[in-house]
Protein backbone atom coordinates (compact mmCIF):
# COMPACT_ATOMS: atom_id res chain seq x y z
CA UNK A 1 0.00 0.00 0.00
CA UNK A 2 1.28 3.51 -0.86
CA UNK A 3 2.61 5.55 2.07
CA UNK A 4 -0.04 7.71 3.71
CA UNK A 5 0.49 11.37 4.58
CA UNK A 6 -0.90 10.49 8.01
CA UNK A 7 0.05 7.52 10.19
CA UNK A 8 -2.62 4.86 9.80
CA UNK A 9 -4.68 3.88 12.84
CA UNK A 10 -6.61 0.65 13.30
CA UNK A 11 -8.83 0.88 16.37
CA UNK A 12 -10.92 -1.88 17.92
CA UNK A 13 -14.22 -0.97 19.60
CA UNK A 14 -15.10 -3.86 21.88
CA UNK A 15 -18.47 -2.32 22.82
CA UNK A 16 -20.11 -4.15 25.79
CA UNK A 17 -17.94 -7.23 25.38
CA UNK A 18 -15.03 -8.52 27.40
CA UNK A 19 -14.21 -9.95 30.81
CA UNK A 20 -10.91 -10.14 32.68
CA UNK A 21 -10.09 -13.36 30.87
CA UNK A 22 -10.24 -11.45 27.55
CA UNK A 23 -6.78 -10.12 28.43
CA UNK A 24 -5.41 -13.16 26.59
CA UNK A 25 -6.85 -11.77 23.34
CA UNK A 26 -5.20 -8.40 24.02
CA UNK A 27 -1.88 -10.14 24.71
CA UNK A 28 -2.07 -11.67 21.23
CA UNK A 29 -2.65 -8.21 19.74
CA UNK A 30 0.40 -6.90 21.63
CA UNK A 31 2.46 -9.83 20.37
CA UNK A 32 1.44 -9.11 16.77
CA UNK A 33 1.92 -5.36 17.06
CA UNK A 34 5.71 -5.50 17.06
CA UNK A 35 5.82 -6.46 13.39
CA UNK A 36 3.62 -3.47 12.56
CA UNK A 37 5.61 -0.88 14.53
CA UNK A 38 6.01 2.37 12.64
CA UNK A 39 3.54 1.28 9.96
CA UNK A 40 0.20 1.48 11.73
CA UNK A 41 -0.93 2.57 15.17
CA UNK A 42 -3.15 0.09 17.03
CA UNK A 43 -5.68 0.95 19.71
CA UNK A 44 -8.22 -1.13 21.63
CA UNK A 45 -11.29 0.46 23.23
CA UNK A 46 -12.50 -2.06 25.85
CA UNK A 47 -15.44 -1.54 28.23
CA UNK A 48 -14.57 0.84 31.09
CA UNK A 49 -14.19 -2.05 33.54
CA UNK A 50 -11.12 -3.27 31.63
CA UNK A 51 -9.34 0.01 30.87
CA UNK A 52 -6.99 -0.13 33.87
CA UNK A 53 -6.03 -3.78 33.38
CA UNK A 54 -5.66 -3.39 29.61
CA UNK A 55 -3.52 -0.26 29.99
CA UNK A 56 -1.20 -2.28 32.23
CA UNK A 57 -1.09 -5.13 29.71
CA UNK A 58 -0.09 -2.89 26.79
CA UNK A 59 2.44 -0.87 28.82
CA UNK A 60 5.67 -0.49 26.86
CA UNK A 61 4.09 -1.85 23.66
CA UNK A 62 2.88 -0.19 20.45
CA UNK A 63 -0.79 -0.67 21.42
CA UNK A 64 -2.87 2.10 23.00
CA UNK A 65 -6.03 1.83 25.09
CA UNK A 66 -9.09 4.09 24.98
CA UNK A 67 -12.54 4.50 26.48
CA UNK A 68 -15.83 4.15 24.59
CA UNK A 69 -17.60 7.24 25.95
CA UNK A 70 -17.20 9.92 28.61
CA UNK A 71 -19.33 12.45 30.46
CA UNK A 72 -18.78 16.11 29.63
CA UNK A 73 -18.10 17.03 33.27
CA UNK A 74 -14.90 16.13 35.12
CA UNK A 75 -16.73 14.87 38.22
CA UNK A 76 -20.02 15.19 40.05
CA UNK A 77 -23.41 13.63 40.76
CA UNK A 78 -23.78 11.64 37.54
CA UNK A 79 -24.46 8.07 38.69
CA UNK A 80 -23.10 5.47 36.35
CA UNK A 81 -21.13 7.90 34.19
CA UNK A 82 -17.38 8.10 33.70
CA UNK A 83 -15.39 11.26 33.05
CA UNK A 84 -12.57 11.78 30.60
CA UNK A 85 -10.28 12.48 33.56
CA UNK A 86 -11.17 9.07 35.04
CA UNK A 87 -10.32 7.38 31.75
CA UNK A 88 -7.01 9.21 31.56
CA UNK A 89 -6.32 8.26 35.19
CA UNK A 90 -6.99 4.62 34.29
CA UNK A 91 -4.42 4.76 31.50
CA UNK A 92 -6.56 5.62 28.45
CA UNK A 93 -5.03 7.72 25.69
CA UNK A 94 -8.23 8.36 23.73
CA UNK A 95 -12.00 8.16 23.95
CA UNK A 96 -14.70 7.47 21.36
CA UNK A 97 -17.49 10.04 21.40
CA UNK A 98 -20.68 10.18 19.36
CA UNK A 99 -20.74 6.52 18.34
CA UNK A 100 -24.00 5.86 16.49
CA UNK A 101 -25.09 3.42 19.18
CA UNK A 102 -24.92 6.28 21.70
CA UNK A 103 -26.49 8.77 19.33
CA UNK A 104 -29.36 6.32 18.70
CA UNK A 105 -29.85 4.41 21.96
CA UNK A 106 -28.96 7.30 24.31
CA UNK A 107 -30.32 10.08 22.08
CA UNK A 108 -27.00 11.94 22.15
CA UNK A 109 -27.03 15.16 20.13
CA UNK A 110 -24.24 16.89 18.25
CA UNK A 111 -24.10 19.49 21.06
CA UNK A 112 -23.51 16.76 23.64
CA UNK A 113 -20.94 15.03 21.45
CA UNK A 114 -19.08 18.32 21.05
CA UNK A 115 -19.05 18.80 24.85
CA UNK A 116 -17.66 15.28 25.28
CA UNK A 117 -14.93 15.95 22.70
CA UNK A 118 -13.98 19.08 24.63
CA UNK A 119 -13.94 17.03 27.84
CA UNK A 120 -11.57 14.57 26.16
CA UNK A 121 -9.20 17.41 25.26
CA UNK A 122 -9.45 18.87 28.77
CA UNK A 123 -8.23 15.51 30.10
CA UNK A 124 -5.45 15.22 27.52
CA UNK A 125 -7.17 12.46 25.53
CA UNK A 126 -7.58 12.14 21.77
CA UNK A 127 -11.26 12.40 20.83
CA UNK A 128 -12.38 9.82 18.25
CA UNK A 129 -15.55 11.48 16.99
CA UNK A 130 -17.96 9.22 15.09
CA UNK A 131 -20.21 10.49 12.32
CA UNK A 132 -22.32 8.70 9.73
CA UNK A 133 -25.64 8.55 7.97
CA UNK A 134 -28.58 6.21 8.61
CA UNK A 135 -29.95 3.98 5.85
CA UNK A 136 -32.90 6.24 4.99
CA UNK A 137 -30.56 9.23 4.81
CA UNK A 138 -28.29 7.36 2.39
CA UNK A 139 -31.24 6.21 0.26
CA UNK A 140 -32.70 9.72 0.08
CA UNK A 141 -29.38 11.24 -1.00
CA UNK A 142 -28.77 13.13 2.24
CA UNK A 143 -25.46 11.50 3.25
CA UNK A 144 -23.22 14.53 2.70
CA UNK A 145 -25.76 16.89 4.34
CA UNK A 146 -25.79 14.66 7.43
CA UNK A 147 -21.99 14.44 7.55
CA UNK A 148 -21.67 18.22 7.15
CA UNK A 149 -24.15 18.85 9.94
CA UNK A 150 -22.45 16.36 12.27
CA UNK A 151 -19.00 17.81 11.55
CA UNK A 152 -20.19 21.36 12.15
CA UNK A 153 -22.12 20.43 15.30
CA UNK A 154 -19.95 17.77 16.93
CA UNK A 155 -16.44 19.15 16.50
CA UNK A 156 -14.99 21.86 18.76
CA UNK A 157 -12.59 24.54 17.56
CA UNK A 158 -8.93 23.82 18.21
CA UNK A 159 -8.47 20.46 16.50
CA UNK A 160 -5.00 19.09 15.78
CA UNK A 161 -3.73 15.89 14.25
CA UNK A 162 -2.97 14.66 17.77
CA UNK A 163 -6.21 15.50 19.57
CA UNK A 164 -8.80 14.56 16.94
CA UNK A 165 -9.62 11.46 14.91
CA UNK A 166 -12.82 11.22 12.85
CA UNK A 167 -14.51 7.86 12.30
CA UNK A 168 -16.89 7.79 9.34
CA UNK A 169 -19.30 4.98 10.14
CA UNK A 170 -22.41 4.60 7.99
CA UNK A 171 -24.97 3.46 10.59
CA UNK A 172 -26.42 0.85 8.22
CA UNK A 173 -22.98 -0.75 7.79
CA UNK A 174 -22.32 -1.27 11.52
CA UNK A 175 -22.61 -4.89 12.54
CA UNK A 176 -24.59 -5.79 9.40
CA UNK A 177 -21.93 -7.20 7.10
CA UNK A 178 -22.89 -4.49 4.58
CA UNK A 179 -20.32 -1.97 3.36
CA UNK A 180 -20.52 1.03 1.03
CA UNK A 181 -18.81 0.79 -2.35
CA UNK A 182 -15.25 2.08 -2.58
CA UNK A 183 -16.63 4.99 -4.62
CA UNK A 184 -19.11 5.88 -1.86
CA UNK A 185 -16.36 5.71 0.77
CA UNK A 186 -14.14 7.92 -1.41
CA UNK A 187 -16.93 10.48 -1.79
CA UNK A 188 -17.65 10.58 1.96
CA UNK A 189 -14.01 10.77 3.02
CA UNK A 190 -13.21 13.38 0.37
CA UNK A 191 -16.12 15.46 1.61
CA UNK A 192 -15.03 15.09 5.25
CA UNK A 193 -11.47 16.18 4.38
CA UNK A 194 -12.80 19.25 2.53
CA UNK A 195 -15.10 20.18 5.38
CA UNK A 196 -12.28 19.77 7.93
CA UNK A 197 -10.02 21.93 5.75
CA UNK A 198 -12.66 24.65 5.51
CA UNK A 199 -12.97 24.57 9.29
CA UNK A 200 -9.37 24.09 10.47
CA UNK A 201 -7.19 25.06 7.50
CA UNK A 202 -3.93 23.16 6.91
CA UNK A 203 -4.24 21.40 10.28
CA UNK A 204 -6.96 19.26 8.67
CA UNK A 205 -4.30 17.46 6.65
CA UNK A 206 -3.00 15.94 9.89
CA UNK A 207 -6.41 14.73 11.17
CA UNK A 208 -6.97 11.04 10.54
CA UNK A 209 -10.31 9.96 9.13
CA UNK A 210 -11.09 6.28 9.76
CA UNK A 211 -13.69 4.16 8.00
CA UNK A 212 -15.88 1.96 10.22
CA UNK A 213 -18.68 -0.50 9.50
CA UNK A 214 -18.26 -4.26 8.96
CA UNK A 215 -14.51 -4.07 8.29
CA UNK A 216 -13.02 -7.58 8.10
CA UNK A 217 -9.69 -9.00 6.94
CA UNK A 218 -11.38 -9.89 3.63
CA UNK A 219 -12.48 -6.34 2.77
CA UNK A 220 -9.84 -4.29 4.62
CA UNK A 221 -7.44 -3.97 1.70
CA UNK A 222 -10.06 -2.47 -0.60
CA UNK A 223 -11.54 -0.14 2.04
CA UNK A 224 -8.19 0.99 3.45
CA UNK A 225 -6.91 1.61 -0.08
CA UNK A 226 -9.48 4.37 -0.71
CA UNK A 227 -8.16 7.95 -0.83
CA UNK A 228 -8.43 9.82 2.48
CA UNK A 229 -9.04 6.62 4.47
CA UNK A 230 -6.44 6.63 7.23
CA UNK A 231 -7.40 3.39 8.93
CA UNK A 232 -10.38 1.65 10.45
CA UNK A 233 -12.64 1.62 13.47
CA UNK A 234 -13.48 -2.05 13.88
CA UNK A 235 -16.28 -3.50 15.99
CA UNK A 236 -17.05 -7.21 15.80
CA UNK A 237 -13.82 -8.23 14.08
CA UNK A 238 -11.73 -6.57 16.80
CA UNK A 239 -12.81 -9.12 19.42
CA UNK A 240 -10.53 -11.76 17.93
CA UNK A 241 -6.85 -10.85 17.82
CA UNK A 242 -6.19 -12.73 14.59
CA UNK A 243 -9.00 -10.91 12.75
CA UNK A 244 -7.98 -7.54 14.16
CA UNK A 245 -4.35 -8.11 13.21
CA UNK A 246 -5.50 -9.42 9.82
CA UNK A 247 -7.03 -5.99 9.19
CA UNK A 248 -4.01 -4.08 10.50
CA UNK A 249 -1.70 -6.24 8.37
CA UNK A 250 -2.98 -4.39 5.31
CA UNK A 251 -0.46 -1.70 6.28
CA UNK A 252 2.46 -4.08 6.71
C1 LIG B 1 -18.45 -0.03 15.32
O1 LIG B 1 -19.35 -0.29 16.10
O2 LIG B 1 -17.75 0.99 15.52
C2 LIG B 1 -18.24 -0.91 14.17
C3 LIG B 1 -17.55 -0.46 13.18
O3 LIG B 1 -18.79 -2.17 14.26
P1 LIG B 1 -18.63 -3.38 13.20
O4 LIG B 1 -17.20 -3.41 12.75
O5 LIG B 1 -19.02 -4.59 13.96
O6 LIG B 1 -19.55 -3.07 12.05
Amino acid sequence: MAALPRRALVAGNWKMNGLKRSTTELEKVVAGAGALAGKVELMIFPPATLVTAFAATVHGSEVGIGGQDCHAEASGAFTGDISAEMLADAGAKAVIVGHSERRTLHKETDVEVRAKALAAWRAGLTAVVCIGEAKDERVSGKTLDVLGRQIDGSLPDGATGANLVIAYEPVWAIGTGLTPTAADVAEAHGFIRERLTARYGDVAQAVRVLYGGSVKPSNAKELMGVANVDGALVGGASLKADEFLGIANVYR
